[in-house]
């Protein structure tokens, strides 16, 4: 029998660019597994594949009545769902806040759009139906910085500031020399960007389709 595996572990097979593999390896380590899904519940497992199957069939998430309050509190500590106001806000990797990524799920192949945050022109990401290829994309020379940090009180919220595309790596320097002190992270192409994403969120992610869809 195979070892059971977090399902937050990466699947660090897609991570075929030797970049890309290095920058899973820092974003992702052990101890930041752990502390997201060592021990996890059942209940906890259960709250959070209904929240996340939610967001993936309608876009929103449900309410949060169903659930109780010490499994979501669990879920907040975990840093994977947050409920803000009585509803639930985020469940890494979605939010219902306004962020700089739309991502369109509905459609396949699914569609992409960032804004750039110096000048906050859109790029839109057409990606092949596996997710792990661009088929188009507006501005070819696009870059995604990847930021090496703590993860703060908010996964989704945390992502989003950590991973940012900019329209073009002139604009990616403007923001690198408004930076207080050398900024750590990684200068990624798209393609470079897509297959990280893949790697990190495709497994559980996937797990929630086969299993909604079995
Ligand atoms: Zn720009």
């Amino acid at each position: 029998m195979p070892p059971t595996q977090s399902p937050g572990t990466p699947d660090r097979s897609l991570a075929t660019d030797p970049k890309v593999a290095e920058a899973l390896a820092a974003l992702v380590t052990e101890a930041r597994l752990a502390s997201r899904w060592a021990g996890l519940s059942q209940a906890s497992d259960m709250a959070h594949k209904r929240i996340l199957t939610s967001f993936l069939e309608r876009g929103d998430p449900p309410g949060i009545e169903p659930f109780q309050a010490d499994v979501l509190d669990d879920l907040s500590r975990r840093d994977l769902v947050h409920v803000r106001d009585g509803k639930i806000a985020l469940a890494y990797p979605f939010a219902t806040d306004r962020t700089d990524f739309f991502v369109s799920v509905a459609g396949r192949p699914a569609l992409v759009t960032c804004l750039c945050p110096v000048c906050r022109s859109p790029t839109h990401v057409s990606l092949s139906e596996d997710g792990l290829t661009i088929k188009s994309a507006s501005k070819p020379d696009a870059r995604v910085w990847t930021g090496i940090q703590e993860v703060g009180a908010c996964a989704a919220d945390s992502q989003c500031k950590s991973m940012l595309l900019f329209c073009s790596p002139a604009h990616l320097d403007d923001r690198k020399y408004n930076q207080p002190a050398d900024p750590r992270g990684f200068d990624l192409t798209l393609q470079q960007g897509v297959q990280l994403g893949a790697a990190i969120f495709g497994p559980f992610l996937q797990r929630h389709i086969r299993e909604a869809t079995s």
